[in-house]
């Protein structure tokens, strides 16, 4: 595939769901991050399976590893869901962040080998793999026109991390370009459904 279409389809799936995108955006407080998901709540509503995301959901950009306390609750959703309904669905999923989840937590799976989000590929096989409807999966994700994007599309659930990880110590070039990336989403989302 040529490099950056995914980009390309962001802009098209986007407009296609624009108002979605708005709502979830307006209904979507600032400060929402991964700790504010309680995972009993979640399934109590109807979420059957998850599809995380990595960067800036499970750790800052770029990290190998999830941060601890990002450990702690996915226990808690391992506990609710079981592994074997919870999928890494990230853009980059590296052979370190494989091995470390082989590790720390080996009935999660990645999903890999599908068009990259925000095409509905990777929730499709979401709910394929996991054996579930896919309305009833959902996709945690920090970028409005990627992983939120293709949870629209594929007819799952967004859910919009508002308040990522961040670590500008560590990457600062990259978190300001994707801190950047992030607020020009919102901007534009904004822009294109103002009646
Ligand atoms: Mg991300």
């Amino acid at each position: 595939m040529i490099p950056g279409t995914h980009i390309l389809a962001g802009f098209s799936l986007g407009f296609r769901h624009r108002h979605a995108l708005r709502r979830l955006l307006d209904q979507t407080p600032p400060d929402t991050g991964i700790l504010m998901l309680d995972p009993q709540a979640l399934y109590s509503s109807g979420v059957m399976a998850l599809a995380l995301d990595f960067d800036g959901v499970l750790a800052s950009h770029g990290s190998p590893v999830p941060l601890p306390e990002a450990v702690t609750w996915m226990k808690r959703c391992e506990a609710v869901f079981g592994g074997e309904r919870i999928f890494i669905l990230s853009n980059k999923p590296t052979d370190g962040r494989r091995r470390w989840f082989a590790e720390n937590f080996p009935a999660m799976r990645f999903i890999s080998g599908v068009r990259k989000k925000p095409y509905p590929d990777g929730l499709n096989r979401t709910g394929e793999l996991a054996g579930v409807p896919l309305h009833s999966i959902m996709m945690v994700d920090d970028r409005l026109l990627t992983g939120c994007l293709a949870a629209l599309a594929a007819g799952a659930r967004p859910c919009y991390i508002r308040h990522p990880y961040v670590s500008f110590e560590h990457r600062p070039l990259a978190e300001l370009f994707f801190g950047l990336l992030r607020r020009m989403e919102r901007t534009l989302v904004r822009a294109i459904t103002t009646p």
